[in-house]
């Protein structure tokens, strides 16, 4: 892992009409690494992944990365920059077979050649979506439908990948079974991740560096080793006292 900041926001507020979600909220991610942003549901997670992919515009504050500011850029622009975002509740389109959903992943690339070859890369971290790459994605399980989400959105080829609660709604198994791969394809392809979650033990036994978030203020950071010491990371996240 390098020390270059591949990713900065600083000072960002962001809001929902009159609902302020994100009230002064500043991180980076150095390239290479993974960073979980932990937090109780509500307090403001997805609404910082918006913030970065350009779903949702910052009233305040700026998002750097890779070299230019993008904090009023559309959210396809930010796409072809290099940003991958896999949403909560995965969406995947359910209608299109496996296969058609990778393709989709990979609409934004020149490099048309480079694209079955990737296919037959995704195939090999989710073996499961190689059996059932001719199946309607909708009829996957939901474990089998994140991992399509998560091999779609790395069709693009991200610099950074966005990933908002993979573990939500998973059995502990399968959970294992994602972020395993989300390891794989950091160490492997170089991928730098940017994690949500509100499941801390998961999300700190992946990641590099962490962020705590309540109501929309980071009141905590911290490298993972020093998280995982703390007694009110513990107490709160870990279910430990
Ligand atoms: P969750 O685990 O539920 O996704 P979160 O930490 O990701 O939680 P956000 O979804 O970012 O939290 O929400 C932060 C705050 O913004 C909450 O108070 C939420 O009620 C509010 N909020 C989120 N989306 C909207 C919306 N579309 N309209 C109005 N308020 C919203």
């Amino acid at each position: 892992m390098s020390n270059d900041v591949i990713l900065r926001l600083a000072n960002i507020e962001s809001s929902y009409g009159p609902v302020q979600a994100i009230r002064g909220v500043s991180l980076e991610v150095r390239k290479g690494a993974i960073v979980t942003v932990l937090g109780a549901n509500g307090a403001g997670k997805t609404t910082i992944l918006k913030t970065i992919s350009g779903i949702i515009d910052p009233q305040k504050g700026t998002v750097w990365f890779d070299g230019e500011e993008i904090q009023r850029k559309n959210a396809d622009w930010i796409v072809r920059r290099g940003i991958s975002h896999v949403p909560e509740g995965r969406e995947v389109f359910p209608l299109l077979t496996v296969r058609e959903n990778l393709l989709m992943g990979a609409y934004t690339r020149k490099d048309r050649d480079g694209v079955a070859p990737d296919i037959e890369r995704m195939f090999v971290y989710f073996p499961i979506l190689r059996e059932r790459q001719h199946q309607e994605a909708g009829q996957l399980s939901g474990g089998q439908q994140q991992m399509l989400a998560i091999a779609r959105a790395l069709m693009s080829r991200p610099k950074l990948l966005l990933l908002d609660e993979p573990s939500l709604g998973l059995s502990p198994k399968l959970v294992k079974e994602i972020f395993e791969i989300i390891k794989r394809v950091n160490q492997e392809e170089g991928t730098t991740m940017l994690l949500v979650e509100q499941n801390a033990n998961i999300a700190l036994s992946t990641a590099d560096y962490g962020y705590v978030l309540e109501v929309g203020r980071v009141v905590m950071q911290d490298t993972r080793e020093r998280l995982l010491e703390k007694e009110d990371i513990k107490e709160f996240y870990l279910g430990m006292s």
